[in-house]
């Protein structure tokens, strides 16, 4: 393509991502095809020849909805592959730069600074990423402290409200791990006594917890771990403690969030803290933000060095990103962040925050208020769960069994989606619940009110329809 022909693309294809942000609102919210449908509509091969790009642009258009953002864009026309400082030096520079940002946006202690002695951070992919390259970090130190231990002799702690991302990180390193209880009664937050009592029985049992993986915000409910009496136990044990609040951590950029996000005993006690600013953070995917107490670690873990990757400025002591993650090379994913947090500043992402979290306060006392719904443990920031149970009816009255209650939730869930609100379902303590997050810029009240609507409207049908299934 010539360089007039990429203008005219370039604009036409701000165009249409404008039209379809106009536009969302006559969307309907789930897909309406069928798996499997694209490959119906694309050749199963790559072209011969190449294509006029208009045709692709139109395909795009056609049948894959555009989603993009700016700094995406631009960050799209920089051909580099960030590894080295030395190959891309405004790329990892820009990138410390914007970490250091973000840490002093969340109140992060200074300990995490690139610019600090020892810690520092990295823009990496995603929450999953992130934890996988933590926990090597923590092997590979552990080990190095406990000469005679092997990895058979690992185990990483979890509790049932982590994320799937721990269990996931076991199975690809081939680590044990054991699930600490949580309990209904406590919030779903993990305990001190908790952890003690597991220690106690590995050490019994020969073996040795290396890292906890402690959540802020889990992704079923919203729970939030005890870090302040986590910590001092990990410390003593020598443990590594990574906390994830992938989605909940961006409310710390709100002063008022941030004891019950607990980001003093963060500050205090994580060797590691990751947050998802492609989450609640208004930065397109991927931009998984990871800070460690000692960048050391993972350089240790991960710093391999042949001969073409050595550069003149060993003894400068720049920074290779490469020596952060797995892979080598890396996209320059700073620049959306640097656009997003210019273009909306401390104030505007606060604003944001504060808005999406009153929006679904709101939601949360019209479920409060209805005789129809319960809330399922407290409502954690933008997040509220809850479940059906209609009290005045006489089928579900106040003795009605979990099971029916469940069968009934189903249901209700299935119409939901079935009238375009597609929120997602979790159970907790076997109770099926439904979550409600509020997350988009765009969302108003009205959006909330045209929900409730939705919702209020499918207590009768989805009534109906289980008596129809369960009633003899
Ligand atoms: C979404 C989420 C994750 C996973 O994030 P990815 O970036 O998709 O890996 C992990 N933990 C929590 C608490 C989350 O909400």
């Amino acid at each position: 393509m010539n360089i007039e022909g990429f203008r005219h693309a370039s604009y036409q294809a701000i165009d249409r991502i404008c039209d379809y942000f106009l536009s969302l609102e006559e969307r309907p919210v789930l897909p309406s095809v069928q798996p499997g449908f694209l490959r119906g509509l694309l050749p199963n091969h790559v072209p011969d020849s190449g294509e006029d790009i208009q045709q692709i642009a139109d395909d795009f258009r056609d049948t894959i909805l555009p989603e993009s953002i700016l700094g995406e864009l631009y960050s799209s026309s920089i051909a580099n592959p960030g590894f080295n400082w030395h190959c891309s030096p405004v790329s990892t520079e820009l990138e410390e730069i914007v970490m250091d940002w973000s840490c002093k946006l969340l109140g992060l202690s200074d300990a995490f600074l690139n610019t600090s002695e020892t810690g520092g951070g990295v823009l990496g992919t995603t929450a999953c990423d992130s934890v996988l390259v933590t926990i090597v970090a923590a092997r590979t130190t552990f080990l190095q402290l406990n000469p005679g231990l092997s990895q058979q002799d690992l185990v990483l702690y979890i509790t049932s409200q982590t994320h799937i991302l721990g269990c996931k990180a076991a199975a690809i390193l081939g680590l044990a791990y054991t699930v600490l209880e949580v309990a209904k009664e406590g919030d779903y937050s993990l305990r001190g006594k908790t952890l003690l009592a597991a220690i106690k029985k590995d050490a019994g049992n020969g073996r040795h917890p290396f890292f906890l993986i402690a959540t802020v915000g889990s992704t079923s409910n919203g729970s939030v771990d005890r870090i302040d009496e986590l910590g001092p136990i990990l410390v003593s044990n020598g443990i590594w403690m990574h906390v994830d609040a992938a989605w909940a951590g961006l409310a710390l950029a709100c002063p008022e969030y941030r004891d019950v996000c607990q980001l003093e005993a963060i500050n205090k006690y994580a060797d590691s803290f990751c947050i998802n600013f492609h989450k609640w953070g208004l930065v397109s995917l991927e931009a998984s933000a990871l800070w460690v107490r000692n960048r050391q670690w993972l350089m240790q873990a991960l710093d391999v060095t042949p001969e073409y990757l050595r550069t003149i400025h060993v003894e400068d002591n720049v920074n290779d990103y490469r020596n952060w993650q797995f892979s080598l090379s890396r996209r320059s994913r700073s620049l959306k962040m640097w656009f997003v947090l210019r273009g909306f500043g401390i104030q505007g992402l606060q604003g944001y925050i504060r808005k999406t979290i009153s929006l679904c306060q709101m939601f949360y006392k019209l479920v409060e208020n209805s005789s129809d719904f319960q809330l399922v443990g407290r409502p954690f920031l933008s997040l509220a769960v809850f479940r059906l149970r209609p009290k005045d009816s006489l089928l579900f009255s106040v003795n009605a069994d979990e099971q029916t209650l469940n069968d009934l939730n189903r249901i209700f869930h299935r119409k939901l989606l079935i009238h375009d609100l597609f929120l997602t379902q979790t159970m907790l303590d076997g109770m099926f619940c439904i979550r409600f997050n509020v997350g988009a810029t765009r969302t108003e009240e009205r959006h909330i009110m045209n929900a409730w609507k939705t919702i209020c409207s499918q207590i009768e049908p989805a009534i109906a329809e289980w008596v129809k299934y369960y009633v003899p």
